[in-house]
């Protein structure tokens, strides 16, 4: 057939985009996106030579699922937050919130009334019930934001004494002195990488003295011949102390003893606490700013918190988070081994009955994200050949397995149980694929 004769014969975007089939398609993920499907089945039709058999039907095949191209994953790593997998999944009350609120919602406006109302009241108030020993409270785009608006609010110009053992670089090299600095402040190391003591921050502090910065240093551990000085002691030096805890645990979990919470560096004595909310607390992304009140409406105030400000989104589901039912990381931290054993050992079952070799052998799963690198979690996963991994990225659902020593490992801590059935599918999937490569 000619190059004519096959162009004629593959249908015009316009027709094709007419077709009722393609009507719900066009409601839901709009235009644009419906017509690069139909661009690409012309251009495969172009390139095999000829038309094909239902069009609208390959079309639709070749249609996203969402108009956004963010594509949900199952982390069957184990690591409970992965930056690069969007850290903390939200709970399904926070999900329900995020919908509540994507309309117009009152997020500035008090309804008794008919008045402006301070934003984030709710949230605010959620986090004040949690954290009885913070005065006021203020949420932020992330936990960076939240340091460099301490730091601009009450430091610029002036001194931020800080520890040398604490200078930590928090992961895609952005490093706390750098952030601290970029507000104006000026950095006033203290000690040195190993050990620090009160007196070392007590001869550093004068009239020049914005606050003493105390960070957990969440990424990693110091063994040997250390010293820190704790918030309790830095409390005695008579200058504000701000505290990051990074990690964002607002009270104590007795599954990370060595993890500071928020409530605990306040009852310390520390002034302001910093915090993530999309790491242990399980939130969205954000920057949870808890403290005395003085401070914490310094900060506030300050110019630069317009530009930090969250959106009606990110308040809906930190609020349900804080508020609501524990969110998934709860679970995956405080998951029975025993629990995870019956699971992984009924996908190793199933995946026998199909002829796939697999077994089942132990798997510590961690918190990652930069949290508490000490900690491992025992749990187990199915090992599988190598090529597996790649096999399970690349189908769907997208199946994220952990590569050890040379075999992929399936830990489903951080698959929630109903998704199991997900799991032995894309398992399934991946077998067959495996299969063929193997046996061309
Ligand atoms: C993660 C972390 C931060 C940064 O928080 P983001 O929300 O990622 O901006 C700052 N300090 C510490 C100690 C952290 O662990």
């Amino acid at each position: 057939m000619s190059f004519r004769q096959a162009e004629s014969r593959i249908p015009r975007t316009d027709a094709v985009l007419a077709d009722p089939r393609l009507a719900e398609p066009r409601r839901l993920l709009g235009d644009g996106i419906v017509k690069r499907a139909v661009h690409r089945a012309q251009e495969s039709a172009w390139a095999s030579g000829g038309p094909t058999d239902d069009f609208v039907g390959r079309v639709l095949t070749d249609l996203p699922a969402h108009a956004t191209s963010l594509t949900p994953v199952l982390n069957a790593t184990g690591v409970l937050l992965h930056t690069n997998l969007g850290r903390a999944p939200l709970s399904a009350a926070a999900g329900d919130a995020l919908m509540a609120a994507m309309g117009y919602t009152d997020v500035e406006y008090d309804l008794a009334t008919g008045q402006r109302m301070g934003r984030g009241g709710a949230a605010r108030a959620a986090l004040l019930s949690t954290v009885p020993a913070a005065d006021d409270a203020l949420v932020v785009n992330n936990g960076a934001a939240a340091l460099v608006l301490a730091a601009v609010a009450l430091a610029r110009d002036r001194d931020i004494v800080v520890s040398r053992g604490e200078l930590i670089e928090i992961g895609g090299s952005f490093r706390i002195a750098d952030i601290v600095t970029s507000a104006g402040a000026r950095l006033r190391e203290v000690g040195s990488t190993n050990r620090t003591r009160l007196d070392d921050y007590r001869a550093a502090i004068g009239p020049d003295t914005g606050f003493v910065l105390k960070v957990h240093a969440s990424n990693f551990t110091m063994r040997g011949f250390t010293s820190a000085v704790t918030v309790r002691e830095l409390a005695t030096l008579g200058v504000a102390v701000v505290a990051d805890v990074g990690s964002g645990l607002l009270v104590p979990d007795r599954a990370l003893p060595h993890e500071p919470a928020a409530s605990t560096w306040l009852d310390d004595g520390a002034d302001l606490v910093t915090a993530s909310a999309d790491k242990l607390l399980g939130g969205p992304q954000a920057g949870i700013i808890l403290g005395r009140s003085e401070l914490v409406t310094r900060l506030r105030r300050h110019p630069m918190a317009r530009a930090m400000r969250v959106d009606k989104l990110t308040l809906a589901a930190l609020e349900a988070t804080v508020a609501g039912p524990p969110p998934p990381i709860h679970d995956m931290l405080h998951g029975s081994p025993d629990a995870l054993k019956e699971r992984t050992g009924r996908i190793c079952q199933r995946l026998a009955a199909l002829g796939i070799a697999a077994r089942i052998v132990p798997s510590a799963g961690m918190i990652g994200g930069g949290s508490a690198p000490d900690v491992t979690l025992p749990g187990w996963a199915v090992e599988l050949p190598l090529d597996f991994a790649r096999l399970l990225r690349t189908g769907r659902p997208s199946v994220i397995a952990r590569v050890e020593a040379g075999h992929c490992l399936v830990d489903v801590r951080c698959v929630p149980a109903a998704q199991d059935d997900d799991v032995l599918g894309a398992l399934t999937v991946a077998a067959h694929r495996h299969a063929e490569s193997n046996n061309p």
